[in-house]
């Protein structure tokens, strides 16, 4: 049988396991981290054919491209379906550039108003350069495009599922309009990590990642992604890339490569033991609402089964008892979970805190679940041991 050809027509573990990793470099197996700033030429005028040129066949200074990041960019290509991918030294940082590529001067912005925390907070940073943003609940795709503001709006950023309270935002209706208008769709695919939800074939045009959750997936390293089309990711690596300087250096870009080889693997788990984990919740009474995409009781289900193949490991829940010291003291109690930011590693943590009021009347207490790579039961039999001594149980 033929050796590997980037070219086949190869399913998407064969990719993750061999693209970008077609030269074997002394035979070894695994590829070396090129640690190096920059790359030599044989002449002056092969040098400046590749910088004057913007030639790509070989790699100049590690600030625009290098061979490690680059294999894990390809794999990340692959995985999110587009022609490009790039890395970068956070996830807010592949964020920021990726909105600030979609606007052309101050500009109106429209973005869910549950995205990520600090999205939210690099957006209104921008309005110190005239730039505007009109948050919407993103539901209703017919109330996001009302927000749109013809000639004005340059820029739709959405987050499907949702951070805190896992909403969807319908891709097919809303890409289709902002086609249609110029409009550019930025869509943050952490959650589903590219495997269970593929934003660029519902009309996404760029596709941002927390790289630092489920495509490294060891907790060992903090990185950001954006997968989109060659002619945007080309432009963006004279623009954003090159002149921010936000690159994911060698070492880290190897991490990431390692962590997607058990991407798939990792999720398959993740998936399965949150499924089990949050209807096991929903089945104690202890909670007025249990936020899991995977729950056949989830509000949105059709639509996730429009878009979504798949759920993976991260949920929250309302406790019944809006107590916040019992609240506390539930995640407190908990021993396997570890209290801490983050998700997408193999550990499993938890955090509470009162939910911003937006969505609710009042207040209310949350705690969100991050499952990890242990093993199930033993990870309801700690949940439980909490309820309990936290009163939680109703
Ligand atoms: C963590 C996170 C980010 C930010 O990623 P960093 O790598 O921490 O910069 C963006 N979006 C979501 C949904 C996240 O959870």
């Amino acid at each position: 049988m033929a050796r590997f050809e980037p070219d086949r027509d190869y399913g998407l573990n064969t990719l993750i396991a061999h693209l970008g990793e077609e030269e074997k470099i002394k035979g070894a197996v695994v590829p070396p981290i090129f640690q190096n700033s920059l790359f030599l030429f044989e002449t002056i005028d092969d040098l400046n054919g590749h910088i004057r040129e913007g030639r790509t066949d070989m790699d100049v200074y590690s600030r625009v491209s290098n061979p490690t990041t680059s294999i894990a960019e390809k794999k990340i290509a692959a995985i999110e379906g587009t022609e490009e991918a790039r890395l970068f030294n956070s996830g807010m940082a592949a964020i920021s550039a990726a909105i600030l590529s979609a606007l052309d001067g101050p500009a109106h912005v429209v973005a869910v108003d549950t995205c990520y925390g600090p999205t939210r907070q690099f957006l209104d940073y921008m309005s110190r350069y005239g730039v505007t943003t009109t948050y919407i609940e993103g539901t209703d795709p017919d109330a996001v495009i009302a927000a749109i503001r013809p000639g004005e709006t340059q820029a739709v950023y959405l987050e499907s599922p949702s951070s805190v309270l896992f909403l969807l935002q319908d891709l097919t209706t809303i890409c289709r309009y902002c086609r249609e208008h110029g409009v550019t769709t930025i869509l943050d695919n952490s959650y589903s990590a590219g495997v269970f939800q593929k934003p660029a074939s519902f009309g996404v045009d760029l596709v941002v990642h927390s790289a630092t959750k489920y495509f490294g997936g060891h907790s060992d390293v903090v990185a950001g992604a954006i997968a989109g089309s060659k002619e945007r990711l080309t432009k963006m690596t004279m623009e954003e890339v090159s002149l921010f300087g936000a690159i994911l250096p060698p070492f880290p870009s190897w991490l990431i490569l390692r962590g997607l080889r058990t991407l798939t693997v990792r999720l398959k788990h993740h998936q399965e033991a949150a499924n089990h984990i949050a209807k096991w919740l929903q089945g104690t009474g202890a909670a007025d609402a249990v936020h899991h995409v995977g729950l056949d009781s989830f509000p949105q289900a059709a639509l996730r089964d429009r878009q979504m193949t798949g759920t993976s490991g991260l949920f929250s829940f309302e406790p019944k008892v809006q107590d916040g010291e019992k609240v506390k003291a539930f995640a407190n109690h908990l021993g396997l979970f570890g209290r801490g930011v983050s998700w997408g590693g193999f550990e499993s943590l938890v955090v509470a805190f009162p939910t911003h009021p937006m969505h609710y009347e009042s207040s209310r207490w949350i705690v969100r679940l991050n499952i990890g790579l242990e093993e199930p039961a033993d990870l309801i039999a700690d949940i439980q041991q909490a309820l309990h001594a936290s009163e939680l149980l109703p």
